[in-house]
């Protein structure tokens, strides 16, 4: 448990399966007492079960606020903090973790609508919902204080052949964090990335529309992670005194080593 997330206002994209649900009840399990966690994405009937999970299991006192969000809207994601409770607007924390691959195809043959879904929820919601969170960061006392929380992928770094947009969409994601962490060098903004190799979620499932028996072929002959795995890391992250920035950080199972 970290007492440095006492009282933190924690939004979470991408909350309601996944990654980003584990990362909810992750900081709900285990950090102190009056927390408030934001869960947004864009099946809200599944973020109220996520929300009820947490207040029913996990208890602690803390606050969940589940919130429809399509980070793909440019415009609901430039109004939504607005559209916010009051008491919820104070936000310390962001996890940048909403985020999906469709299709394996090699390059020519890629769809033009799933080019499009990927860079507009990957790229453009992850910087959209940056710059929507960032001015609250900036009017803090002593230059902003705040963590931004990017989830990449070991494909920003290591491509893979059928994957070229998502890997390029995850590679776009590590520059802009590299350039926006050196952007607020001298703030107490933190910019933070974690990149997962496999993981078992909904996302294989996604990439095959929904083809449940390709999507589980591609875990066979190894163990994935768990999305538990991924959360332990990225409220580790958050709960480290200031002056300590996880920068990058790339974490995988041992088959795919
Ligand atoms: P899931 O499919 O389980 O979760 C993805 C989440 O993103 C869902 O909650 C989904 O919610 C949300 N989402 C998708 N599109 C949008 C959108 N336009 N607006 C808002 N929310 C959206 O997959 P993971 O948990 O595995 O993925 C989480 C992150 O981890 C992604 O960024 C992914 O690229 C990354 N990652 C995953 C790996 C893996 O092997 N699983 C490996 C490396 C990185 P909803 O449908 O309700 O909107």
């Amino acid at each position: 448990m970290s007492k440095r997330l006492a009282g933190r206002t924690i939004l979470i994209t991408g909350a309601s399966s996944g990654i980003g649900k584990s990362t909810a009840i992750e900081f709900a399990r285990t950090s102190p007492k009056n927390l408030r966690l934001i869960l947004t994405a864009r099946r809200i009937d599944t973020l109220k079960e996520v929300a009820q999970e947490i207040q029913k299991e996990v208890g602690n006192g803390v606050k969940v606020l589940p919130f429809q969000l399509d980070v793909s809207a440019p415009d609901d994601v430039r109004s939504f903090v607005g559209k916010l409770p009051e008491e919820w607007r104070e936000i310390d924390v962001l996890v940048n973790n909403a985020g999906l691959v469709k299709g394996v195809a090699k390059a020519p043959e890629i769809e033009e609508a799933d080019i499009n879904v990927m860079f507009a929820t990957n790229v453009t919601g992850l910087i959209n919902m940056t710059q929507a969170v960032l001015p609250i960061f900036k009017k803090r006392a002593d230059g902003g204080a705040g963590d931004i929380i990017n989830i990449g992928s070991i494909a920003g770094r290591d491509p893979y052949v059928g994957g070229s947009i998502y890997c390029a969409t995850k590679a776009a994601v590590r520059s802009f964090t590299d350039s926006l962490r050196k952007e607020l060098v001298a703030t107490r903004i933190r910019v933070i990335e974690i990149d997962p190799g496999q993981v078992e979620t909904e996302f294989s499932v996604v990439r095959f529309y929904g083809d449940k028996a390709k999507a589980d072929a591609v875990y066979a002959g190894g163990e994935p992670l768990t999305p538990d795995d991924i959360a332990e890391v990225i409220v580790f992250a958050a709960g480290r005194r200031e002056n300590v920035i996880l920068a990058d950080t790339l974490i995988f199972p041992q088959h795919q080593a």
